[in-house]
């Protein structure tokens, strides 16, 4: 087995309804009917038997709570049935600020943080306590992110960085500024953990912007860019961030993490 390849797992932790018009950008534009449609909540974990890296962290009880969501597995219940302990700090890939995503960081209070710089700074910026952009974050958790850049724990990347021999994350903007999507490499192929990039499958194939958008201009090109990654065959599964149809479309994980989770590359 090699260093560079990894499994990725992709854990649901959690679910809501909402409608469509709640969802895509200014959905009257379209013409088309409204409809329910669910949203996931999902964490990614990469790893090999040489390293073991997370994709984002999942939203806190308060985070969750405050918004209404359902938590169908804790995030740090479904990490602790993988193995996955405070004390083996490992890295924390952070794709955005959003609270469905950091709630968690300080479960692992060891752990490196790699983030693009462009997020940080907007979260710690002017224009962060605006209402439209405010209500996407837990100040706590940018406390703790804050914590954590003063005592050296983020690894800061402009455009593009290589985490690891195999991993690396690509800020694309649009949603947030420094919205980041990880590609990954394993033994069926490169994954593209497109997080919030893509929240649905059919936002990126019939190109619906999705609701919260720090630079619609960028979001568009962040779907461009991601077509052609996969044109050109640098992306062969596209994994999105919160598709209720997610776990269908890569192998069940099974057991520790029975109906909670899939696998694509799997190692053992
Ligand atoms: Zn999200």
């Amino acid at each position: 087995m090699s260093a560079d390849r990894y499994e990725v797992v992709i854990v649901r932790y959690g679910t809501r309804q909402t409608k469509r018009s709640d969802v895509f950008l200014n959905y009257g534009v379209y013409g088309l009917p409204d409809a329910p449609i669910g949203m996931d909540y999902f964490v990614w974990v990469v790893r090999n038997a040489e390293r073991t890296v997370l994709v984002d962290t999942g939203f806190s009880a308060e985070g969750g709570a405050r918004r209404d969501r359902t938590t169908l597995l804790p995030p740090t219940e479904a990490w602790g049935r993988l193995g996955i302990h405070p004390d083996t700090a490992p890295d924390i890939l952070l794709t955005h600020g959003h609270y469905d995503h950091t709630g968690q960081i300080g479960h692992f209070p060891g752990s490196r943080i790699v983030m693009a710089r462009a997020e940080f700074d907007f979260w710690v910026g002017p224009f962060a306590r605006r209402a439209q952009f405010h209500h996407s974050v837990e100040d706590a958790d940018i406390a703790q992110l804050v914590e954590a850049e003063r005592s050296g724990r983020i690894d800061f990347f402009e455009d593009r960085i290589r985490v690891a021999p195999g991993i690396e994350m690509i800020r694309l903007g649009g949603h947030t500024p420094g919205q980041a999507v990880v590609l990954v490499q394993t033994g069926e192929g490169p994954v593209l953990l497109a997080s919030d990039a893509v929240h649905y499958l059919e936002e990126y194939e019939r190109d619906l912007p999705f609701m919260a958008v720090a630079d619609l201009v960028e979001m568009y090109a962040g779907f461009d860019r991601i077509r052609e990654l996969v044109a050109d065959g640098v992306v062969e599964h596209l994994v999105p961030g919160h598709d209720p149809a997610t776990l269908d479309l890569f192998a069940p994980y099974g057991p520790p993490l029975e109906g909670a989770a899939a696998v694509i590359g799997r190692l053992s």
